[in-house]
């Protein structure tokens, strides 16, 4: 006898056969329950059974009896033991296809002489989602683009980028100089496979050279409201103080997130400075001898995430949990 489930929050009904999970019937019907592995070991189908019970030809790795016991249900597992469920889970964010979107500036405010903070309005209005730690390709002249990343948070209609200026750059150290408040650009998003993976529930540690910061931002922004956010270490490296242009928005960070530690670390600071010294990635392995528990993400200059990458897997860490945007050139 077929079940009937009824997802709640999406107002979806669907049948289930016999012998077939929650999850492989809803997908035969195009119904968009959320999910990732498919063999119960992640934990991203899980839902609220409300009616109805279920059971498992083998128990998924991914929900313990306590949580059984409270209703929770794996359903890429789950086989329907009676003839009606009823289940709640959140409907998955749609995420955008890579489209062209037009913006408006809406201010370009210089943190340091050569770094820019590019406020941009979506004209239509309409909100991007992204996953934080995506970023944009802005369309210039003849077909050529400059890339930089969402410093902003998801699911907003304004846009957040830190640019910093390359001596003699077209885009950095001409175009950026002249915008003014309503130039149009245009934008194609979201872009970029580097996003921050809620499913790698590890304790985090961030790691940014310069304008890397910009990702970092918007997966810092991301976890603000998460009650499941893991412990984050957040090291960025700098040549020098007056560079440090995130500084004061991080520090309210520390103030307002457990668990929550920055370390600024700069190459050529000033006798004045009281801080560490040397490069991110050194300062990272001071604290952290052993990374093998940690995710870890890098963000910026190209050579810093080379050494930091083998230096890091030399000290335990999985390149499974190394995620890394490299702030590479563009070609034309
Ligand atoms: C996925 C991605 C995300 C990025 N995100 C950011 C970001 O958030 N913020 C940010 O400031 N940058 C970011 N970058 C780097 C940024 O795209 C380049 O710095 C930018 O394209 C330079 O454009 P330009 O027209 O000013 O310089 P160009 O005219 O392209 O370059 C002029 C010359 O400068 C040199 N050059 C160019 N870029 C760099 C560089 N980054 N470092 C050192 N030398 C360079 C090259 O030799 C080049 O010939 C990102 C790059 C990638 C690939």
């Amino acid at each position: 006898m077929n079940a009937t489930v009824h997802w709640l929050e999406a107002d979806r009904r669907f049948e289930v056969q016999p012998g077939e999970t929650v999850l492989a019937a809803a997908l035969r019907q195009e119904v968009p329950l959320p999910h990732e592995c498919q063999f119960g070991g992640c934990g991203s189908c899980r839902v609220q059974l409300l009616q109805g019970e279920v059971r498992y030809g083998e128990w998924p790795f991914a929900l313990s009896e306590e949580e059984a016991a409270q209703g929770q249900a794996i359903a890429c597992q789950a086989l329907p033991q009676t003839a009606e469920l009823v289940l709640s889970v959140r409907p998955p964010v749609v995420y955008a296809e890579p489209a062209e979107r037009k913006v408006n500036v809406v201010a370009v405010d210089w943190l340091h002489p050569d770094i820019a903070r590019v406020r941009l309005a979506l004209q239509d209005g309409q909100a991007l989602n992204f996953r934080p730690g995506q970023y944009v390709d802005l369309k210039l002249a003849e077909g050529r683009h400059r890339s930089f990343s969402l410093a902003s948070r998801s699911g907003e209609a304004m846009l957040e980028l830190h640019v910093r200026r390359i001596p003699g750059g077209l885009f950095t150290d001409g175009l950026l100089g002249h915008l003014q408040p309503g130039d149009e650009l245009t934008l194609k998003v979201p872009l970029g496979s580097f996003q921050y993976r809620a499913e790698d529930d590890r304790p985090l540690v961030l790691v940014a050279t310069g304008t890397g910061m910009a990702p970092l931002r918007s997966i810092v922004l991301s976890l603000l409201d998460d009650p499941n956010r893991p412990p984050v270490s957040l090291y960025w490296g700098m040549r020098q103080a007056n560079e440090l242009y995130l500084d004061e928005e991080i520090r309210r960070w520390v103030e307002v997130l457990d668990d929550f530690r920055y370390v600024p670390v700069l190459s050529r600071a000033d006798t004045a400075w009281t801080g560490m010294r040397g490069h991110v990635q050194d300062a990272v392995l001071a604290d952290h001898p052993d990374l093998s528990e940690q995710a870890i993400y890098l963000c910026g200059s190209p050579a810093m995430i080379a050494e930091a990458r083998s230096r890091f897997a030399a000290a335990g860490a999985s390149l499974a949990h190394l995620y890394t945007d490299s702030f590479v050139f563009q070609e034309h």
